[in-house]
């Protein structure tokens, strides 16, 4: 046998079966729904942290190429304007191109050319007290013994007074980034360095010039970048996210900008050195550092990917682009945003989701709880009601106040109860008037079957039947039985007088005078057989039935002769009289024999009175 849901829910009690489905489906809907909502929400922010951090790298590396290209681009115009004789290193012709790209490209620290035939060198920069919007002309070469002459510079760029010499000679062709470019025989990248003035992270981009006629070099372009002033401003513009961050940094963990906006630089002993990742004042950038490290084995192996990182227990969701140009530059952009930031209005919307469901929960099940209850109280009164009719209670049905199909039912059951009751009194009437008519049949039929159809007086059947009754009582009592034997005389000759019809006549009014001589309800009169009466006397001795016999011959005797009871002469009656206590050695029979022999005994003396005799008399009689 396999699970049968309705038999199983049968068992339960009604208000179980009505609540627990409903509350198991509120339940289970709210619960659906929430979890949804959550996991929707989660894929939701997941997808929108993965399309903020990939636009937030492209507009990094965008940046990051329009910054690192710049100084290359200034170098090429500086080269082919020193090529085509446009700028002079030595007497300082064109000097004012460089004010210009200086001007307009703040970042730059130092814009400058050295020849390669005398060392000369021309630059326009950032002055020596490192005050980024005081620009300044630097002039080393032959004539100034190749010692720094710092000229200051009017606003429109014209070269005016000398204001400070450097300390010591100058010879371009040993610095590195002119030897780079040199031996590289094209634009080239220094490595980064700690700029003297600013002590900024700075780079610096060179261009070799050759000669168009010889090819020789005749010269070196080179352009300063201090990394951290533009990158950090554009990293810390960066709309990433409440406690997001990005950072550049070299594959040797060297900082180059951070959005954090702390120094690129820390203090070691008596000279500043380059901030290592590993010891930025962010916790974020170390713990970032230290997970790519030990994630690619090592910081010059990361590559560009998108990573989740988890750290006590929260997770961070970790753009890493390795950024290269064809001038061998190689950085490490990485983009760290913590999930929480996303999550954090889905955590939220998700308290607040709860706090409505569970509200709507607790509503509706005290709704539910409310009409199931009602529903169950109907149901469970129909049940009374309908149990009260069965037993036949009709004045216990009640209407329930209800409109719905419940009131209609009750009303249904009320209208039942009302007929079955009209039908059970109309059918207990019935009943009673059916039993009454029977009963008054029976009795009559009773009296037919005992009664003696010409005399009205009891048949012999039941004189039989009476006389045994009597008998067995009085055998109890042991009280006196008479019985009298009544025989009219010469009967034969009044019905060939008067014919059969008036003999019959004249024996109902025998049996009507005889009926008058008994008193007591016991007392009997039955017809024995022809014109022969049998009157039995209970509880009767001798002398009470001399007595009777006496009236009977009396009553006769007064008997008023009209037209229908023609006689001559009064009609007399002899009688044989009886009286016993009934005993074991005798019988009803014998008390009959006995009345019979005196019956015949008093015909015999002559008619028209009564002889006695006792049973133990009769036998000798
Ligand atoms: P006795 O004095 O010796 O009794 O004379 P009796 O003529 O009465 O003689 P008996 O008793 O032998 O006669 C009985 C008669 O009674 C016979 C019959 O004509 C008459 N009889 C018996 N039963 C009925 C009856 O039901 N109706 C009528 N009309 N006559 C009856
Ligand atoms: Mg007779
Ligand atoms: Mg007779």
């Amino acid at each position: 046998m396999g699970f049968r849901p309705i038999t199983f829910l049968s068992q339960w009690p009604l208000k179980m079966v009505l609540t627990i489905p409903f509350l198991v489906q509120v339940i289970s809907v709210v619960g659906i729904t929430n979890y949804l909502s959550f996991k929707n929400g989660q894929a939701t922010a997941n997808d929108l942290a993965s399309q903020l951090r990939h636009e937030l790298t492209t507009r990094i590396v965008q940046q990051l190429q329009e910054t690192v290209e710049r100084p290359h681009i200034i170098n090429q115009m500086n080269a082919t304007a020193l090529a085509q004789q446009d700028i002079d290193v030595v007497t300082g012709k064109g000097e004012h191109q460089l004010w210009q790209q200086a001007v307009v490209f703040p970042s730059t620290n130092l814009i400058y050319c050295a020849n390669e035939s005398d060392g000369a060198f021309l630059g326009v920069g950032a002055a020596i007290n490192g005050q980024q919007d005081t620009l300044n002309i630097q002039v080393a070469n032959e004539q100034t013994d190749r010692y720094f002459h710092y000229y200051s510079i009017d606003a429109v760029g014209q070269r005016s007074q000398l204001y400070t010499t450097g300390h010591k000679p100058f010879d371009p062709r040993n610095r590195p980034w002119y030897v780079a470019a040199k031996a590289k025989q094209q634009p080239t990248w220094s490595d980064i360095y700690l700029d003297f003035d600013t002590s900024r992270p700075t780079i610096t981009a060179s261009t070799p010039i050759y000669d168009r006629e010889t090819q020789e070099l005749s010269g070196v372009c080179a352009t300063d970048l201090i990394l951290s002033r533009e990158l950090n401003r554009f990293l810390g513009n960066l709309d990433i996210s409440s406690s997001g961050i990005a950072f550049i940094m070299e594959p040797s963990s060297l900082m180059i900008a951070s959005s954090t906006q702390e120094p690129m630089t820390s203090q070691q002993s008596r000279s500043r050195i380059r901030l290592a990742a590993q010891d930025s004042q962010n916790p974020l950038i170390r713990e970032t550092t230290t997970y790519l490290n030990k994630r690619y084995n090592g910081l010059d192996q990361v590559k560009s990917d998108h990573l989740d990182m988890r750290l006590e227990g929260q997770r961070f969701y970790l753009q890493v682009v390795r950024f290269q140009d064809q001038r061998d530059l190689d950085w490490i952009v990485v983009l760290v945003v913590p999930e929480h930031d996303f999550m954090a209005r889905i955590h939220a919307n998700t308290r607040l989701t709860i706090w409505l469901s569970a509200t709507a929960l607790l509503f509706s099940l005290v709704i539910g709880l409310a009409i199931t209850h009602g529903l169950s109280q109907s149901l469970l009164q129909l049940s009374a009601m309908a149990k009260n009719i069965a037993r036949a209670e009709w004045d216990k049905a009640i209407e329930l106040d209800r409109s719905d199909a419940i009131g209609d039912l009750s009303r249904s059951l009320m209208m039942m109860a009302t007929q079955l009751r009209n039908s059970f009194t109309t059918l207990e009437q019935r009943i009673e008037e059916r039993t009454k008519e029977l009963l008054q049949v029976n009795q009559e039929l009773e009296q037919m079957a005992r009664t003696d159809g010409l005399t009205q007086t009891a048949n012999r059947g039941y004189f039989d039947y009476y006389l045994e009754v009597e008998w067995k009582r009085l055998a109890r009592s042991q009280r006196p039985l008479s019985l009298i034997l009544c025989d009219v005389d010469y009967f034969k000759a009044y019905n060939d007088t008067y014919g059969h019809q008036a003999g019959d006549r004249c024996l109902q009014h025998i049996a009507q005078a005889l009926l008058q001589t008994i008193q007591r309800p016991a007392d009997l009169v039955a017809r024995y057989g022809g014109e022969e009466f049998a009157i039995v006397l209970s509880d009767t001795d001798t002398d009470g039935a001399v007595y009777v016999a006496k009236r009977i011959r009396k009553i006769l005797r007064s008997l008023p002769l009209t037209a229908d009871f023609p006689v001559e002469k009064p009609l007399t009656v002899s009688m044989g009289i009886t009286t016993l206590i009934p005993m074991a050695n005798y019988t009803p029979q014998d008390l009959i024999e006995a009345s019979d022999q005196a019956l015949y005994a008093a015909k015999a003396k002559g008619r028209d009175r009564y002889c006695v005799l006792n049973p133990s008399e009769a036998s000798s009689a």
